[in-house]
């Protein structure tokens, strides 16, 4: 069900007492403002071994959930180093980032595994985060829309509409992560509502209405509400601004 979402990717960033002091920080300034009835779900993404110590950490009550920054595509076996869905589960993860831009850079994750690790996420019950952007140079070269629509096609659509309930899309431009150089809301929207366009040619109306599409990429406490306030967009994947409380909180407060 489409709803307004926060998610905080922390990526390779503290370690478990920086972690514990983060999330502190972060459910007493959002208060009561996390809890209400308008705020976001707020997702937090710690490394793998922050994860359980985190997950406790989090209020019980309101809008806080743990999620993990990429899983292995199978349940278990002898892949050392590897970290499954189900372990994840296990340790209370409700949602799952794949096919983040740095996982398809500097791990060669590629459409074909992402479509494997969709699977095995959504048979362990977790909810997967699905990221899509183009390169400055694809951007340049006017090929965006034809990018991330094979980014859909091959990674996500091969789906079952009940599997594809489970999915946020991230809009994440790769020009815009970590550079300071956000999409312009303009910008934001026009790709978010192509991606919602596909999802009605590739399951159905209902089903685009009720996805939940996510901006990446600079998004911080000053501009997070220009871009919330597009019709198309419903929230962000936040990276470097996840990372301090007081900016995280003011992102939460932006809708
Ligand atoms: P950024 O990262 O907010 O630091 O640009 C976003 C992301 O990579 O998810």
């Amino acid at each position: 069900m489409r709803k307004n979402l926060v998610a905080g990717n922390w990526k390779m960033n503290l370690t478990y007492p920086e972690g514990l002091a983060l999330v502190s920080e972060i459910t007493s300034l959002a208060g009561s403002a996390a809890a209400g009835a308008n705020a976001p779900e707020i997702v937090i993404c710690p490394p793998f071994p922050l994860l359980h110590g985190v997950g406790q950490a989090l209020p019980q009550r309101g809008k806080f959930h743990l999620g993990a920054q990429n899983c292995h595509q199978k349940e278990s076996g002898a892949f050392t180093g590897e970290v499954s869905a189900k372990m994840l589960a296990s340790v209370g993860c409700e949602y799952v980032i794949l096919g983040h831009s740095e996982r398809r850079q500097y791990f060669r994750e590629d459409d074909e595994l992402l479509s494997q690790k969709l699977k095995a996420a959504l048979a362990a019950g977790l909810k997967p985060i699905f990221c899509v952007g183009e390169s400055l140079d694809t951007r340049e070269s006017d090929e965006t829309f034809d990018y991330i629509g094979k980014q859909l096609t091959d990674g996500l659509f091969h789906l079952s509409n009940e599997e594809f309930d489970q999915v946020t899309v991230a809009y994440e431009p790769i020009w815009a992560i970590g550079t300071g150089r956000t999409a312009t809301s303009a910008q934001a929207q026009e790709v978010h509502a192509f991606i919602r366009e596909r999802i009605a040619r590739a399951y159905d109306a209902k089903a685009a209405l009720d996805t939940t599409i996510l901006y990446g990429g600079s998004a911080n406490a000053q501009n997070a509400r220009e871009l919330f306030s597009q019709p198309d967009v419903d929230g962000g994947l936040i990276g470097g601004a996840s990372l301090k409380a007081a900016d995280f909180t003011a992102i939460i407060q932006s809708f």
